[in-house]
């Protein structure tokens, strides 16, 4: 790694403004050639040039906060399907190095997420790197630090449509909306979508019913399910599980108050939940039909792997593999059906994005990833997913990607490859230097 990518966030951010700089990008040109905002970065374009996260990524725009000094990071992978989308991380990272891997990484991540639900949006991931000597908790600074990061959005002239993700909430949004219009996922008081957690937990469902249906192993009904974590999804998803039927589901929740809520919510119904410490990963041991991952990231480790019983894994959590390659293999290799996360857990991301196509009761443009007739809902997605890995004899991860990565080539058929455009112009314009 290069001593640049060693550097903190926040010594690279002090580095940035001792050369006089305040913003800097790196772009992959249309040649497929990187080029750099200013050659005394040389540095960064060498780190992104050898970094295993880096799949050609359209653009990568960095800024330093001008009150709050804080590290902002655009990561806009493909946008050939529409502007590039997703989330605002609010994280702490030890090295740029670092926050640069999980920038690109998930950026791509979102390109392969909004083409797999046949959203007509391209991939892209944004970060404020949450700087330990400053206290998330204090809400003058998180208001100043995301409406900087709004002005930061406003700059890149679409390319990049913000979100929210990890440490992010929705009085960060109100405060993003107040300063920017590229930007989905806002509260529902300035006419956002809300809680998309109920939707999440359906379209879960829905691979579900296509991974059991694959397998020929009947409706969810009389089935028995273990699931790790009990918050919000989860809690959709129970109820959903026990509208079809299902006839006992197994929960590990770490907060005891969550247990007692959801334990009386769903009195009398087949539930049963066991309060285990935070890093205790037994319960994906316990026999059941689904395992459904809904708490954390990179639970499906060396570690945990063989001790699985179940025959089909399928949950909510964002990146459950904790190597996405090695891990798809050892599932593969035990025979364990795994319904990839970013195929499964579409629906919170669907409901962003749809928002500002304004709200329309039970809406068909939601319904229909919930359906079983559109070629694109999840349902269909998992069979289509889950047949090619079959007939390939390739993992189920490497099958989504495939089909994701080919639904990513096409172009918006309205906008076509706008958000390169875009970037042309950001470049053209200097914009490392408007500010
Ligand atoms: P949440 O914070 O409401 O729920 C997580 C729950 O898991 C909490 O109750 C927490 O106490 C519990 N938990 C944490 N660590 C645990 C452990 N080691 N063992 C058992 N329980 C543990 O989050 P959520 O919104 O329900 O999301 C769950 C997962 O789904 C996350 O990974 C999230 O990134 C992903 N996801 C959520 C959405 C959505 O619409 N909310 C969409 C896509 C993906």
């Amino acid at each position: 790694m290069s001593s640049l990518a060693q550097l903190s966030p926040r010594a690279f951010a002090d580095h940035l403004r001792a050369l006089g700089l305040d913003r800097a990008y790196v772009v992959t040109g249309a040649d497929g050639r990187l080029h750099l905002s200013d050659p005394a970065l040389a540095e960064l374009q060498e780190h992104l040039h050898g970094s295993p996260d880096y799949h050609r990524h359209e653009g990568i725009f960095i800024e330093v906060g001008p009150e709050t000094g804080a590290l902002f990071g655009a990561f806009v992978h493909d946008t050939r399907r529409g502007q590039g989308q997703g989330g605002l991380r609010y994280w702490p990272y030890p090295t740029l190095g670092a926050f640069l891997s999980d920038g690109l990484r998930l950026a791509q991540g979102m390109t392969r997420k909004n083409a797999l639900a046949g959203l007509w949006w391209g991939g892209a991931k944004g970060i404020i790197a949450r700087d330990p000597a400053h206290r998330a908790d204090d809400p003058g600074h998180r208001a100043a630090l995301y409406r900087e990061y709004a002005a930061f959005v406003t700059s890149l002239g679409g390319c990049y449509i913000t979100a929210e993700d990890a440490g992010t909430g929705p009085s960060d949004m109100a405060q993003v909306f107040s300063a920017t219009r590229f930007v989905t996922c806002i509260p529902p008081a300035f006419g956002g979508s809300g809680n998309p957690s109920p939707a999440t937990a359906r379209g879960v469902v829905c691979a579900m019913e296509g991974a059991l249906d694959h397998r020929g192993e009947g409706p969810l009904a009389g089935k028995r399910i273990v699931m790790q974590g009990t918050g919000n999804v989860a809690a959709a998803m129970i109820g959903e599980l026990f509208d079809r039927g299902v006839a006992h589901v197994l929960a590990s929740e770490i907060d005891p108050n969550r247990r007692a809520e959801l334990l009386a919510r769903f009195a009398g119904a087949p539930l049963e939940i066991r309060l285990s410490p935070p890093g205790d990963a037994s319960i994906l041991a316990e026999p059941c039909d689904i395992l459904a991952p809904n708490a954390l990231g990179g639970i499906l480790s060396p570690a945990t792997i063989p001790t699985i019983q179940a025959p089909i894994i399928c949950g909510a959590a964002n990146n459950q593999l904790l190597d996405e390659r090695r891990d798809a293999d050892a599932l593969r290799a035990r025979g364990i059906l795994y319904v990839p996360d970013f195929l499964a857990n579409r629906m919170g991301i669907v409901s962003c994005a749809n928002e500002q196509y304004g709200v329309v009761q039970g809406d068909p443009a939601i319904q229909r990833h919930l359906g079983r007739t559109w070629e694109n809902s999840v349902y269909l997605t998992t069979r289509r997913t889950l047949e090619l890995a079959e007939r390939e004899g390739i993992t189920t991860a490497a099958a989504a990607i495939h089909l994701a990565d080919q639904l990513a080539a096409e172009p918006h058929p309205i906008w076509g490859h706008r958000g390169r455009a875009i970037i042309d112009t950001l470049v053209d314009q200097r914009w490392h230097r408007a500010r």
